[in-house]
């Protein structure tokens, strides 16, 4: 091959190789699409449009990506032009030929990007997607319109709601891309390029389906996305692919794509999407420790819970408790998930027996002496626990990191137990610990630089993010979650019933009420721990729950009653005799509790403890109370989490409404306006 003409100004290079443009999108660090990308592009589509020695061209990217997608951060406000719909017009334009040749992530407008080109040559590595709806909008360059006439109306109604990412192969079944590179990416694509005619996507028809087929599509991504907007508006742009002329349903889609944009659901989203990734952002710095083998004691729910996270992503484990019983019920626990797996399609046999093989127990401390991390899930007890950590630290090696999964303890007070305190962080799992997607990652007074980063690091392996945390009882999470879920007692202490309570935060986005996961979790370990720590917080009425044997699903009976055979609550007018009672005792006067009220106090409860952990330092930025209680606690994504919420606010209201709560807050953060950094809303 030779180049005629180089031209490396700006972020879109121009080489002319073999009679084709090759244009060269080189913005880093992900090669997002941002204005300059767009005008470069453009501005390479005219001058190969106009080069009478130019027979076709090539978009191309860098090895990490073709184009990952659009830049977010130009979506809060008017796009600058040229916007993505005028750069696919100019390459559809063009009398020559335009080929993409994608690597890497090729999501979003990356995608829509290169279904506006000619043909589509892929690396075989190369995933593509349209992950917009995820972020609370449509595709709006043309995105809902191109795919369907490639893939047909039910299969992208299923692409675009879910957001799926399709690898090189499947998107070649899909005849989203023409050809999976062999070889040199861009050879081939100059190859595909010299022999290939125009073909513009939105001049095709979409292929026809049994109706029955596009509606059963478009039911179940309504039913799973629970009736979002922004998933009602991608099946009706997509259906208009079908029935409508492509230049309205095009203007149609960007429309929506603008409306939704702009709206708060997708503020939230970007809000969440920008945090999560900030995360433990100074805790990155320092180099983390290798580990291929991780210890875990415990073999109980969490323990196996870890134990899987790590062996699904690629670790050997040595899982130890006190007895072969214990291990071989943790070993059950491992196998039984993986089964499910391979049932559902998720892996085959010889994938399960990879990772069964990874797995070796023992009741023998000394069979941690290889390992670089340990973990300790035991009972949450802290001479158990001290013991353990004392037992871990004489078995390992001088390097190897220890950790514990503790929920309340104070970490600084274990640390003490070990020779060197540095060594200790907490790995705080949530339960499924192998599902979840965030880590809370304790640091300690005494925690070492290179342990927290070794643990910052191994949760981005796992794939969780990671949130830092200072050591202070329940951390951030559980600390925050324990106020809404006091506020939530104390409304029907005052008057609500625990269904209406549910009922409530339900409606506002909550996955479950409070009191339904209360009874789900068990209401014994509360409990438990208000008993052995008093002034944690009082509770009366799951006190008396408690003592009247109620301890929620486990029991049949907690703040609800339940069948048998069933986990659905059923409504308990005890509960109800119970709470009355109890009211009388204290002298409190019941009253009606609106709906209204109890989503705003049990949001403002949030709020409140949120500024006082950023206050005290425990959490180090308060978009971290966000990404922490939308991903470990249900929180509704599509709400940003208490601190977007709180920053939506008039903070004067806020301020007057904390206030009023007074006492019934337990303590009143000084200055919530520590949550008001409005850089990330
Ligand atoms: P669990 O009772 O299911 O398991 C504990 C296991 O530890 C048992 O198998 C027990 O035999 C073993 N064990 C006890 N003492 C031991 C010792 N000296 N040596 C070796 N093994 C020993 O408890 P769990 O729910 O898995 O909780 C474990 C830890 O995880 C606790 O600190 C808990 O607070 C924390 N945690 C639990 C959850 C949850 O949802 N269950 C969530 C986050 C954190």
């Amino acid at each position: 091959m030779t180049a005629t003409v180089t031209d490396q100004a700006g972020v879109v290079g121009y080489d002319v190789v073999d009679g084709v443009a090759v244009l060269r999108i080189v913005n880093p660090p992900v090669n997002s699409s941002t204005v300059a990308v767009r005008q470069g592009v453009t501005e390479g589509i005219r001058r190969a449009s106009a080069d009478a020695a130019v027979v076709a061209v090539v978009l191309i990217g860098t090895d990490r990506a073709f184009v990952t997608g659009s830049d977010l951060r130009e979506f809060d406000g008017p796009l600058p032009d040229p916007q993505l719909p005028s750069v696919i017009r100019a390459i559809e334009q063009s009398p020559k030929t335009v080929v993409a040749a994608l690597t890497g992530p090729v999501l979003g407008g990356g995608l829509e990007l290169a279904l506006g080109c000619d043909a589509r040559v892929a690396h075989p590595t190369t995933v593509v997607g349209l992950p917009e709806v995820s972020l609370g909008m449509i595709p709006g360059a043309g995105g809902t319109q191109r795919l369907p006439r490639l893939v047909g109306a039910a299969r992208a109604i299923q692409i675009v709601c879910s957001g799926a990412r399709l690898g090189a192969a499947t998107a070649l079944e899909a005849g989203i891309v023409d050809v999976v590179a062999e070889g040199d990416l861009l050879e081939q694509a100059i190859a595909h390029a010299r022999s290939a005619s125009k073909r513009l996507l939105i001049d095709l028809p979409v292929p026809a389906e049994s109706p029955g087929a596009v509606e059963a599509a478009a039911a179940e991504q309504l039913r799973k996305g629970r009736g979002r907007p922004q998933v009602v508006a991608a099946v009706g742009a997509i259906l208009m692919a079908v029935s409508v002329a492509a230049p309205a349903a095009l203007r149609h889609e960007r429309a929506e794509f603008d409306r939704l944009r702009l709206g708060r659901e997708a503020r939230a989203l970007r809000h969440l999407f920008f945090s999560g990734r900030a995360t433990a952002r100074e805790y990155r710095k320092d180099a983390a420790k290798d580990v291929t083998t991780v210890g875990v004691i415990g073999a109980g729910t969490m323990g196996s819970g870890i134990a899987r996270s790590f062996v699904d992503h690629g670790f050997s484990v040595v899982l130890v408790d006190t007895d072969d019983a214990a291990t071989s019920r943790g070993v059950e626990r491992l196998v039984s998930g993986w089964q499910r797996a391979v049932r559902s399609g998720g892996m085959d046999d010889t994938e399960l027996q990879r990772r069964r093989d990874r797995v070796t127990t023992s009741t023998s401390f000394d069979a941690l002496g290889g390992c670089d991390l340990v973990i300790e899930a035991v009972f949450e007890d802290a001479a158990v626990k001290s013991d353990v950590l004392r037992r871990i630290e004489d078995a390992v090696g001088p390097d190897a990191v220890i950790a514990t999964n503790t929920s309340y303890l104070d970490l600084d007070a274990l640390a003490q137990q070990l020779q060197a305190p540095h060594r200790l962080v907490g790995m705080h799992f949530f339960s499924p610990a192998h599902a979840t997607k965030v880590l809370e990652i304790v640091r300690g007074a005494e925690s070492g630089s290179a342990e927290i980063a070794t643990a910052v690091s191994l949760a981005r392996v796992l794939g969780k993010t990671p949130i830092v945390s200072g050591v202070g009882f329940g951390f951030i999470g559980n600390r925050v979650f324990a106020a809404y879920r006091r506020q939530c007692e104390l409304m029907v202490l005052e008057g609500a019933l625990p269904h209406q309570v549910d009922a409530a935060l339900q409606e506002f986005g909550f996955a479950m009420g409070p009191f339904a996961v209360a009874d789900m979790s068990g209401l014994d370990i509360a409990w438990n721990m208000r008993k052995s720590r008093p002034g944690t917080g009082d509770a009366v009425i799951a006190d008396r729950l408690c003592e009247a044997g109620r301890f929620g699903q486990k029991t049949g009976a907690g703040w609800y009653r339940y069948r048998s055979d069933s986990t659905e609550p059923i409504v308990d007018h005890e509960v109800e005799a119970l709470v009355e009672r109890t009211a009388q005792d204290l002298g409190v006067t019941r009253r009606p509790i609106s709906a209204g009220e109890i989503v705003r106090r049990a949001l403002l409860a949030m709020v409140n403890e949120a500024a006082q952990a950023v206050s005290e330092g425990v959490a180090s930025s308060a978009s971290d109370v966000d990404v922490m209680l939308t991903l470990g606690y249900g929180f509704p994504k599509h709400e940003g989490g208490p601190v977007f919420w709180y920053r939506q606010e008039d903070p004067v209201v806020v301020d007057e409404e904390l206030r009023q709560l007074g006492d019934r807050l337990g303590r009143v953060s000084d200055d919530v306006s520590v949550l008001a950094d409005r850089t990330t809303a």
